[in-house]
This record gives C-alpha cells, structure tokens and sequence, in this order.
C-alpha cells in the first residue's frame, strides 16, 4: 500500500517501472539493498558536514560527523573492485574531509554573506497530495532568508561539472517540488531554492589495477616525488602548460593529512584551486505557472498509483501478482547490469529480504 510519494520516488518510476515497484511497493512497503553505494554515501556525508558547520559546531566535530555518517552507510563494495577497505574507504574519507574544509572555507561564508539562516538541519516535510490520500515528502537541507523572503538550501554533489548543470534546477523537479512543499508545510511562501554542488570526482577503473578511484585533484592530483600538482593542464602567458613526464597521479592521502592538503592548494600562485571544487551558492525562482502544472502532474500520478496499489493488495491476496506486476510496471533494459534490483527482476530472486541482500523500507 503506497501511502507517500517523493521526488525521489518519481524519479526512481521514470527510470524504470519496475524499478519503483521493487523500491516501493514490494511486498507493502518496498526494498532497498543492504548498504549504500560508495558516491551517494560521500554525498550524503558531506551534507552532514556542512549541516553541522551551519549549525556552529567546530570544523573538526563537523567533520567527525561527516565521517560517523559515512560509516553508518556502510558503503559497500561492488563485485568487481578490489582494496576497497586498504584504498577505497581511505580515499572516500579524505575526500569528504576535503569537501567539508572547502564548505567551511568558501562556501558557506559566501551563503551568510548573502542569506540568514533560519533552519540549518535537513527538515522533512511531508504535505498532503491535493484530492488524493497521499503524502508528498520533501526533504530540503536547510532554509534561508533574505529581505523577508524564504529560500529552501540545497547542498548537491556531483562527480563531474558541465555547464549546462546550471539550467538544470530551472527544469528540474528540485526547483519546484521544494518551494511548494515548504510553503505548504510552513504556510509562508518559499520564492526560491538555493543550491550549492560539491564535485566529487568520476569514479574510473584505474588502469591495470582494477580497483575504482575517485578523478578528483583533492585526492589524486599529479605527483613527481618532489612537487605536486593539482591539474595535468592549465594556461599561462597564453599557452597550454602541462605536468612534466615524471609526474604520476598519486593518493595523496598517503602522504599527509586532509588539512595539510588544503592548506597546500591554497598556496598555489596564480589559480585557486578550491573555487574549482564546488559552484554555488545559486538561487533559482520558479514562475507560478509552473508551481501549478507540477501540482496538476504530482496530483494525476498520485491518483494513479492510489488506485494501481489497491489493484496490486488484490492480486497478492488471490495469486496474480505477477500478472499484475507485469501488465503494470514494464522493465526498462537500459541500465540493469547496475541496478541493485537486478537478482530480482533477472536472476529469479524470490525472497529478497530473506536472502540477506535486501531489507523492508522504512517509511
Ligand atoms: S534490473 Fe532492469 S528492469 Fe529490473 S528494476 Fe532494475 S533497471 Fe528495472
């Protein structure tokens, strides 16, 4: 029985159908694999730095919690790296201390020259979907003021920066969905979304090795065993410069601390380092057209799947779920060798909880 949606459940539904129908409706309350991928676990725990500095804790307990939030993931390994617990964990841990100094730094100073706080802890609200008996659930990181007007803050991280990124909240769910919920919630408008994205690096299989490392300069930049260098190629005078033939990418977490690092990046002349490891803060305002045309659409699917989970108790009760399962949630190809679902859907898995590589959903 569904009895809330998100926008990550939404998202999850575009993707695939029956992707969503594991994640959500599995069993009444849905299923989610055991542990976390490794990239939204340093996500996840960078916010919790961050949330931790807005609230006025020190650097280093902000980055303690930080790190405890990461272990509490229990990020997992993948089948196919190795050295996740001798590199892969140390290099996670040094990334997210990097990112939480360069929030702590930069960012965030930038935010509270512009905004004040209101709200610094990650706040779920969940509004009622109009003309259904479903909820909305909107998790925004914090809320911000300025000039009498209400913000909802969002910390993003992302392994590689386009350009084009910056139009993406103007379209995105994000842009809309959270606004709408906090003035539901709070019953005073909220005009915009602030975001702010930390780049954690690509995740590339290391040649040779096998295991998978992180393409960040903040934990592998080039090395010559004398100088460091944190990118391969860069201008200057009007030509393109590039780290010598001896230099190597190196972990430089094996060769001092996170602070140390940072401390070293920012005494490189000429660029600044750290201004190329997050964008933001950006605010982004949505038109009321567009408030209202989400609303209309969160309101058809909520109708939707109200009426589909009552078909799906049904056909559980009287032994034609997969029948309906399959007339109602069709399985997209496109990314199964990654999914998390995949023994399910593919390789006959019938009791996933059972088997010890899934657990029920908390809602
Ligand atoms: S394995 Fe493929 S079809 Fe099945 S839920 Fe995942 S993406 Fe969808």
């Amino acid at each position: 029985m569904l009895i809330k949606l998100s926008r990550s459940a939404l998202l999850t539904e575009q993707n695939c159908e029956r992707e969503f129908y594991y994640k959500y409706l599995f069993d009444g309350t849905g299923i989610e694999a055991e542990g976390n991928d490794v990239t939204p676990a340093i996500g996840v725990a960078v916010h919790k730095g961050l949330e931790s500095i807005l609230n006025g804790v020190t650097l280093e307990y902000a980055i303690a919690n930080a790190l405890a939030k990461f272990e509490q993931l229990k990020p997992r390994q993948l089948d196919w790296e190795f050295d996740f617990i001798g590199y892969t964990l140390p290099e996670c841990r040094f990334l997210i201390e990097c990112l939480v100094r360069i929030g702590a730094m930069r960012a965030i100073p930038e935010i509270l020259s512009q905004w004040s706080v209101v709200e610094a802890v990650e706040k779920k609200h969940i509004v009622p979907i109009p003309e259904t008996s479903l909820g909305w659930v909107s998790i925004a990181d914090g809320e911000l003021n300025k000039n009498g007007l209400t913000s909802a803050l969002s910390w993003k991280t992302t392994e590689r920066w386009i350009d084009r990124k910056l139009e993406v909240p103007l379209i995105d769910m994000q842009g809309v969905s959270e606004p709408w919920a906090i003035s539901q919630a709070t019953g005073k408008p909220c005009h915009s979304v602030v975001m702010c994205w930390f780049l954690t690096g690509e995740t590339r299989e290391e040649r040779g090795l096998g295991r998978r490392v992180k393409d960040s300069p903040l934990v592998r930049p080039w090395f010559n065993g004398k100088d460091w260098q944190w990118r391969y190629q860069w201008e200057e005078e009007g030509k393109v410069r590039r780290v010598g033939k001896d230099y190597k990418r190196t972990a430089v977490w094996e060769y001092m601390s996170a602070e140390e690092w940072i401390e070293a990046l920012t005494k490189l002349p000429v660029l600044d380092p750290l201004r190329f490891q997050y964008v933001g803060p950006l605010e982004y305002t949505r038109p009321p057209w567009n408030e209202e045309a989400f609303v209309r659409q969160l309101t058809g699917k909520a109708q939707q799947l109200e009426a589909l989970s009552v078909t799906i108790d049904y056909a559980r009760e009287h032994g034609i779920l997969q029948e309906v399962v399959d007339e109602n949630f069709a399985q997209s190809t496109r990314g199964c060798p990654w999914c998390p679902y995949y023994s399910c859907c593919w390789r006959g898995m019938i009791d996933p909880v059972g088997s010890g590589e899934f657990k029920r959903r908390v809602r």
